[in-house]
């Protein structure tokens, strides 16, 4: 892409407005502290848009200046109206948004909706320590990061999640009390990539630990539109003429 890359980063920001601890460890949102790190890199471009503005922030005009849409949400997964996942189900499917789930989106009707799976897990509260694989060292959402790299104190979540077997899996995480889970996780739907991102529970400043953020960063490219032919917004299958004489 020759231009900057137009980045929507998507926070239902409910906790951070009911809770003061949460608050002190996001001042600004989830949202914002992830605008805020992308901002920051060469050849993004970002806004925010979250629960409780008109169209939950995602109006015609946004998602036509978006590339990329990061989406967190959590204790209000079922506000957000069905005219608008299908909206941005048609723009990831079609090849126009490129989509990143974060954590406990893993239940978000968007997710679902493009998996088609009931996308549960195994949990826990524990702050117990995470370690993060690298299981697909050339894959470009894991340039920079080493190895594995490790989240000292966060909510768990284990196997078995249930989504389809990933396109192309980049992290495995390994937690304290035993569990392993499919934490990095490529998806192509349509003309579309969707990458899945575990790490990012509220209670924890998960969002302004540099690891974390150059995934994101990596992602952003990664899931960013290819220049390809006029995206399908409705699938259909096409007749066609042969491109060689045929008789
Ligand atoms: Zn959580």
């Amino acid at each position: 892409m020759n231009r900057p890359i137009q980045v929507t980063v998507w926070n239902e920001f409910l906790h951070e407005k009911k809770h003061p601890e949460i608050a002190r460890i996001y001042p600004d949102g989830i949202h914002g502290a992830i605008a805020e790190y992308l901002r920051s890199q060469p050849g993004i471009k970002t806004r925010t848009a979250t629960l409780e503005q008109p169209e939950h922030g995602l109006t015609d005009d946004v998602l036509d200046n978006t590339d990329v849409l990061i989406w967190w949400g959590h204790m209000a997964h079922d506000k957000v109206e069905d005219a608008v996942v299908e909206k941005v189900y048609h723009r990831v499917t079609g090849g126009g948004v490129g989509l990143i789930v974060l954590h406990s989106a893993h239940y978000s009707k968007i997710f679902r909706r493009l998996l088609g799976t009931s996308c549960s897990l195994r949990w826990r509260e524990a702050a117990e320590k995470e370690r993060l694989w690298v299981v697909s060292p050339g894959h470009p959402i894991a340039e920079g990061i080493g190895d594995y790299f490790e989240i000292e104190h966060t909510e768990m979540y284990g196997e078995f999640f249930d989504i389809p077997a990933p396109d192309e899996l980049v992290f495995v995480s390994w937690f304290q009390g035993g569990e392993v889970f499919r934490s990095g996780c490529c998806f192509y739907r349509g003309k579309g990539k969707i990458f899945y991102f575990r790490p990012g529970h509220e209670t924890f400043p998960i969002y302004h630990n540099p690891t974390v953020l150059k995934v994101i960063e990596n992602a952003v490219r990664w899931a960013a539109p290819v220049e390809r032919p006029k995206p399908l917004t409705i699938p259909k299958a096409v007749n066609v003429k042969p491109l060689e004489n045929l008789s």
